[in-house]
C-alpha cells in the first residue's frame, strides 16, 4: 500500500517540487488529489503525467476551459470549488496533505486537513499567520501532525528534539535564528527601492518561487511572516526569535541552546529537500539535488538586517507581539498590496507603507473562530483597496 498524497496548489512552485519528489518514489507515494486554481495548461500536464484519482479546480471561471480540454484517458473524478478541497482533506484515501496554496485562500483547506487529523505538510505559511492559535489547538484535538515545509522552519525542525511535534516544551532552548537571504535588493538604498519594477522584484537571487512570496522576500515581509509562523510551530515567544542576513542561502536556520551550542542545517537552496524530509519523516528519502561541495563554498556571510530600509520585518514582529487580530490584518493588507504592486498600481515601498496604514486604521478586536478570521480578512481587503485608490 502506498501513501495517498493530496497536493493543494499542485500547479505552483511548491506543488511542482512536491510532484517531483512523489515521482521519484512511486513505491512509497501515489498522487490521490491535486488542486489548481486557474492554471489549466499546467493542470492538464499534471493529469497526463500523474493520473491522479481526484482533480479539483477552484476558480469557477475556468471550469468550462478544463472540461473542454480534459484528457480522454483521465478516469478519475473531478470537483470544483473550495468546498471540494475541504471534502478531499477529509477523504480516507488521503493520508498526507501538502498545503501549498498561496495566501489566505489556503486557510480553509489547511484547517480542514488539520481538523481531519492528517499529516499536514505546511507550505501555506499565511494560514498559520492568520490563525496559528486555532490551527495548533485543532491539531492537538485531532492528532494531526504539522510538518514545516518552509526551508527555515524545516531546518529548525531538523535541529530540534522531535518531542516538540506533539506539543512538548523545547527544553534548553535559548534562541531560534531565522536566516534571510536579504532578497534581490539587499544593498540598495531607500531611494532606489521606490523605483523597483515587479520584474526586478520577482527575480530572487537564490530561489525560484511563486510571485507573491518572491515580492515578500524582497520587502522582507516574508521573514516577518516566517517569524510569526515559527512562534506557532515551535510554541515560543517572538522575543527569542532572531533574524540574520545570510546572502548565500546555504544555512537554512540555526537553533541555539542554553549551553552555547548552535545547530544548523545546510543544503543547496532546493525546496525538494524540505519537502522530501516532511513527506518521508522520520525516514530520509533520496532526492536528486545538487549536493553541497563544502570545499567549493567560497564563504558564508552573515550580517544584520537594515530595518530602516526594510521596515516590514519589524512591522510583523510588532503585530506578532500584539497578537489577536494584528497578524490577520498584516497578512491581508500585505497580500492586497503585493497584488497591487505586481499590477503596477503602487510602488515597491508603498507595499509596506500601506500595510502599516491598514494596521493603524483598524481598532483591535478579538477573534475566536476561523469564520471570525475570514470575516476580518475580508474587511481588511476592502479597506486596503480603499487605501490604494487614495494613493492613485
Ligand atoms: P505559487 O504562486 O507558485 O502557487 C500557488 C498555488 O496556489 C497554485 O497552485 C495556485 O493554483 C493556487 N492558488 C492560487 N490562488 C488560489 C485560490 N484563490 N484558491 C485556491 N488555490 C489557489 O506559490 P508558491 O511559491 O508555490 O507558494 C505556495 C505557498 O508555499 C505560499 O504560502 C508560500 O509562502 C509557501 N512557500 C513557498 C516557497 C517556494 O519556494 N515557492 C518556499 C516556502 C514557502
Ligand atoms: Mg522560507
Amino acid at each position: 500500500m502506498t501513501i495517498g498524497v493530496a497536493v493543494f496548489g499542485a500547479t505552483g512552485s511548491i506543488g511542482k517540487s512536491t510532484l517531483s519528489v512523489i515521482k521519484t518514489h512511486p513505491d512509497r507515494f501515489h498522487l490521490e488529489v491535486v488542486s489548481a486554481h486557474s492554471s489549466i495548461d499546467k493542470l492538464i500536464r499534471i493529469i497526463e503525467c500523474f493520473e491522479p484519482a481526484h482533480v479539483i479546480l477552484t476558480d469557477p471561471l475556468q471550469e468550462s476551459a478544463l472540461m473542454e480540454r480534459l484528457p480522454r484517458k483521465f478516469k478519475g473524478s473531478l470537483a470544483f470549488g473550495e468546498s471540494s478541497l475541504v471534502e478531499a482533506a477529509n477523504a480516507t484515501e488521503v493520508d498526507v496533505v501538502m498545503a501549498a496554496i498561496v495566501g489566505g485562500a489556503g486557510l480553509r483547506s489547511t484547517y480542514a486537513a488539520v481538523s481531519a487529523g492528517k499529516r499536514v505538510c505546511l507550505a501555506n505559511k499565511e494560514a498559520l499567520v492568520m490563525a496559528g492559535e486555532l490551527i495548533i489547538a485543532e491539531a492537538k484535538k485531532s492528532g494531526a501532525v504539522l510538518l514545516p515545509i518552509d526551508s527555515e522552519h524545516n531546518a529548525m525542525f531538523q535541529c530540534l528534539p522531535e518531542s516538540y511535534l506533539v506539543g512538548e516544551h523545547i527544553e534548553g532552548l535559548q534562541q531560534l535564528i531565522l536566516t534571510c537571504s536579504g532578497g534581490p535588493f539587499l544593498d540598495w538604498s531607500i531611494d532606489d527601492l521606490a523605483r523597483i519594477t515587479p520584474k526586478q522584484a520577482v527575480a530572487h537571487p537564490n530561489w525560484s518561487m511563486g510571485r507573491k512570496i518572491s515580492v515578500d522576500s524582497a520587502t522582507l515581509m516574508n521573514k516577518g511572516l516566517e517569524l510569526i509562523e515559527a512562534t506557532h510551530l515551535f510554541g515560543v515567544n517572538e522575543s527569542i526569535i532572531d533574524v540574520v542576513i545570510h546572502p548565500e542561502s546555504i544555512i537554512h536556520s540555526f537553533v541555539e541552546f542554553i549551553d552555547g551550542s548552535i545547530l544548523a542545517q545546510l543544503a543547496s537552496p532546493d525546496m525538494r529537500i524540505p519537502i522530501a524530509h516532511a513527506l518521508g519523516f522520520p525516514e530520509r528519502l533520496r532526492v536528486d539535488v545538487k549536493r553541497l561541495a563544502l570545499t567549493e563554498l567560497s564563504g558564508l556571510h552573515f550580517e544584520a538586517v537594515r530595518h530602516d530600509v526594510f521596515p516590514a520585518l519589524e512591522l510583523a514582529r510588532k503585530a506578532c507581539a500584539e497578537g489577536d487580530d494584528r497578524p490577520i490584518i498584516l497578512n491581508a493588507a500585505n497580500e492586497v498590496a503585493v497584488a497591487a504592486f505586481l499590477n503596477d498600481q503602487i510602488s515597491f515601498t508603498e507595499v509596506t507603507e500601506i500595510t502599516a496604514d491598514c494596521l493603524n486604521q483598524i481598532a483591535k478586536q478579538s477573534v475566536y473562530s476561523i469564520n471570525d478570521v475570514l470575516s476580518l480578512d475580508k474587511m481588511c481587503r476592502k479597506i486596503v483597496n480603499g487605501l490604494i485608490m487614495e494613493r492613485k
